[in-house]
């Protein structure tokens, strides 16, 4: 069994309270890994150790050319060890094959991407129409926040990983990482790498737990900046407790984004899209397509042939490499999902496919759940409600007027495409579609040099792209002055 220690200080020590619990593999249900929960002295010293790292001589001589340096070591390390990374990850976050082979690859790519970011980034930018010549030279010198408190959700535990950690040492800033409880094995691994390619110690401290855990980190006095991704129910309770002391907040939250279908769609890219965007790593993505709107001309059509495609799914257990979905995540989630599974039937929503349990012979030690369809309408809980599964809502509408409307009913915006072979069209809907990202034909691609985040209870802020990077740094103005005689300054004779 794997034993995930906490990492503080550059160094992999044991819970100082010597608490250990057990995480389960997802396919299958046993135990893979003793993990160390920290104490409340371990939270402490892991911030101790990132404030100092953070005024250190050594993290300070780390020129953005040297940080940039060591980002592209991390990825070509995680490529080195990718084999280790994708059987941990299969094991621990209930990935299928693909799926974690592309996290592993994602993970990797976000690291090279940061190391070019943080080679080009203009720490000091001179603003010329600001200046004045013999007057004063004025300048936005970026300076990082300082000490980071990170958490991230079980989903895509190294993926989120790297999206936190990247910016922080492409800014400059330290961070005290809690990993998901469920799912720490891939966080930990990439301390390894972390430690292995020279990170001074202390800038990146690596722990994992609860809630308990993670209120504890967020209200340390030290941490000056909470970088959340997780469900809008903890973000609320996470904004709330970052007031008492100003914290800087970057939320990245839960979702229930539209992918719309125009009559002009291509039908059979729309329908392997609109699966795609529902289905991947079993529904458990924060941008998953879960409402699903089709307009009224080629709705029976798009249905017949949704019906017929989810069908061919090829859900599987976590050793066959062409599974094209697995289990959910534990039987909590497994509980949750199919309690609204139920609910919607008793709202009297008729199923189009699934809305049932996998359960005979090798699926019987995890938690599988069939690709699920309903058709749906506002009424409905599961319009306004994230279930975090393989599950759909589809409506029928017929302008594009009543598309944006029922789009944008809902308290998130996070994500939402639309299928069309008109780009005018396309564009038109997405100036006026409340979300953060916007596919025109495509689903759930990201690109490490684009911002990401949400609109609405989706978030505040926003990761990746440069709009990432300045997340992590405080602007300064310097005002550099060209009046260098008593005469010239005159109105320091306002107090005279
Ligand atoms: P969660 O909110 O329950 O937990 C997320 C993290 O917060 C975990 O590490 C957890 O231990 C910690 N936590 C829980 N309560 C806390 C508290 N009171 N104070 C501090 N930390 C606390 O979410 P989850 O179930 O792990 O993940 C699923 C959710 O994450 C979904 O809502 C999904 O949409 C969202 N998500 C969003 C994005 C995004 O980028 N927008 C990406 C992935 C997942």
């Amino acid at each position: 069994m794997k034993e995930i220690k906490l990492f503080i200080n550059g160094e992999f020590v044991n819970s100082s309270s010597n608490k250990t619990y057990l995480t389960q593999n997802s396919g299958t249900g046993e135990d893979i890994a003793k993990v160390h929960l920290p104490s409340s002295k371990d939270i402490d010293n892991a911030v101790e150790a990132a404030d100092k790292a953070f005024y250190s001589e050594a993290w300070r001589g780390c020129d953005q050319n040297k940080r940039s340096e060591l980002l592209l070591a991390i990825s070509e390390k995680i490529l080195e060890r990718k084999k280790d990374f994708i059987d941990w990850e299969i094991k621990d976050s209930g990935s299928t094959v693909r799926k974690a082979k592309a996290d592993i690859h994602n993970t990797a790519s976000y690291f090279k991407v940061m190391s070019k970011v943080t080679k080009s980034f203009q720490f000091e930018r001179k603003d010329e129409n600001a200046s004045r010549p013999g007057f004063s030279e004025n300048f936005r010198l970026y300076s990082p926040v300082g000490v980071c408190a990170q958490i991230i959700p079980w989903n895509f535990p190294l993926v989120m990983a790297g999206w936190k950690i990247g910016p922080v040492l492409a800014s400059g800033c330290t961070t005290v990482l809690k990993s998901a409880q469920e799912t720490p094995i891939t966080a930990n691994l990439l301390a390894e790498v972390i430690k292995d390619v020279g990170i001074p110690a202390g800038v990146v401290n690596i722990i994992t737990g609860g809630a308990a855990e993670g209120e504890q980190l967020i209200s340390h006095a030290k941490v000056k900046k909470i970088a959340f991704t997780g469900s809008t129910e903890v973000g609320r309770k996470i904004m709330s407790k970052a007031a008492g002391t100003l914290k800087k907040l970057s939320l990245e939250l839960g979702g229930k984004s539209a992918n719309i279908v125009l009559n002009d769609a291509d039908l059979d890219i729309a329908v392997d899209g609109a699966l795609y965007a529902f289905l991947y790593h079993s529904g458990q993505a924060c941008d998953s397509g879960t409402r699903l709107l089709v307009q009224e001309k080629i709705y029976d059509s798009f249905i017949a042939k949704f019906v017929k495609r989810i069908s061919e799914i090829k859900v599987s257990t976590l050793e066959d490499a062409n599974a094209g979905m697995g289990p959910v995540i534990n039987k909590n989630q497994f509980d949750r999902i199919m309690g609204y599974i139920e609910k919607t039937k008793k709202e009297g929503a008729k199923v189009l496919y699934g809305a049932t349990q996998i359960k005979d012979g090798n699926f019987s030690k995890g938690n599988y759940i069939q690709p699920t369809a309903f058709e749906i309408t506002p009424d409905n809980t599961i319009w306004h409600e994230e279930i975090f599964g393989p599950v759909v809502g589809i409506t029928k509408f017929k302008t594009e007027d009543e598309a944006i409307r029922l789009a944008n009913n809902s308290i998130y915006g996070l994500a939402a495409a639309i299928w069309s072979t008109d780009e005018a069209k396309a564009k038109r809907l997405a100036f006026q579609l409340e979300a953060g990202t916007i596919w025109i034909n495509e689903y759930h691609l990201l690109n490490p040099g684009m911002p990401f985040g949400g609109f609405k209870q989706s978030g505040i802020g926003r990761e990746m792209g440069e709009e990432g990077m300045l997340a992590y740094l405080e602007v300064k103005h310097l005002w550099r002055s060209d009046c260098n005689k008593r005469e010239q300054k005159q109105w320091f004779d306002a107090i005279f």
